[in-house]
C-alpha cells in the first residue's frame, strides 16, 4: 500500500475546488504521517477516543475533521482543536458544542448531518427535522457554533441511480437552507458527501468536501 501515491492518484481525479478529507480511522499514526508527507493536511476520524489518542503525536498543522456520531459528553475532548464537525444532528449536541467552544474561546464550524439514505443505522436529521431545527432558530443564539453547510451519506448500494438521487437531494436541501437562512452568510457553503465507493458521483452532484478512507489507506 503506497499511501502517498494513492493520494496523488486521487488528487488528479478531483477538481481543485473540492477538499479531500483523508479518513484515517483505524489506521495508525505512521500511516497518517505517510499521507502528511504526501502533503495531505485534512484528516477525518469518527471516534473521539481514537482521535484524542492520535492527535497529540501528530503535526500541529493538521486539520482534524470529526465525521462520526458525536456524544455530548465527549465534545469537551475535541473542542480545543477540532477544525470541522461534520455530524451535528441535534439541538442538544449544538448547545454542548456551543458551551465547549465558548470555554475554549473558539468558533467551531459544524455541518448539519442529513439522513437521506435508505438505511436505519445512519444518524442525522431527516429533511423535515432539519427544517424544524432551522425554523426554531436556536442556532442564532449559538455564537460559537458556525453553521457551515451540510453533510450526508448515500445508501450503500450498487444502484448508481439511487446514489445519485440521494446526493441530489442533499444538494437541493443545501440550496433550500442557504436561500432560506444563510443568503448573506459566506460561511454556509460546504456540501460534504462522497466516500471511496461513490465520490465521483458526489462530485458531479455538487460535493465541496469528500471523505475518503479506503482508497487512500486500504481496507480497515
Ligand atoms: C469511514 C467513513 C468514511 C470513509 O469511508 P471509505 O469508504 O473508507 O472511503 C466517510 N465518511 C464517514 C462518515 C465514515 O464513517
Amino acid at each position: 500500500m503506497n499511501i502517498e501515491s494513492n493520494i496523488e492518484k486521487l488528487r488528479v481525479s478531483v477538481p481543485a475546488g473540492v477538499k479531500i478529507v483523508a479518513v484515517s480511522k483505524f489506521h495508525p499514526n505512521e500511516e497518517i504521517l505517510e499521507a502528511y508527507n504526501g502533503s495531505q493536511r485534512s484528516f477525518g476520524e469518527s471516534r473521539v477516543q481514537e482521535l484524542v489518542e492520535k492527535q497529540p503525536g501528530l503535526p500541529g498543522d493538521i486539520e482534524w475533521h470529526f465525521i462520526g456520531n458525536l456524544q455530548r459528553n465527549k465534545v469537551k475532548f475535541i473542542a480545543p482543536f477540532i477544525h470541522l464537525v461534520h455530524s451535528l444532528d441535534s439541538e442538544r449536541l449544538m448547545l454542548e458544542i456551543e458551551k465547549q467552544a465558548a470555554a475554549n474561546h473558539r468558533k467551531i464550524p459544524c455541518l448539519l448531518q442529513l439522513h437521506v439514505a435508505d438505511e436505519e443505522t445512519k444518524s442525522g436529521f431527516s429533511p423535515d427535522e432539519c427544517r424544524r431545527f432551522l425554523a426554531r432558530g436556536k442556532w442564532r443564539d449559538c455564537t460559537h457554533v458556525q453553521l457551515a453547510g451540510v453533510m450526508g451519506m448515500a445508501t450503500y448500494t450498487d444502484d448508481q441511480m439511487q446514489v445519485r438521487k440521494e446526493f441530489r437531494l442533499i444538494r437541493s436541501l443545501f440550496g433550500e437552507f442557504k436561500s432560506d437562512y444563510f443568503p448573506d452568510d459566506d460561511h454556509f457553503k460546504e456540501i460534504s458527501m462522497g466516500m471511496s465507493g461513490d465520490y465521483p458521483v458526489a462530485i458531479e452532484e455538487g460535493a465541496t468536501i469528500i471523505r475518503v478512507g479506503t482508497l487512500i489507506f486500504g481496507e480497515r
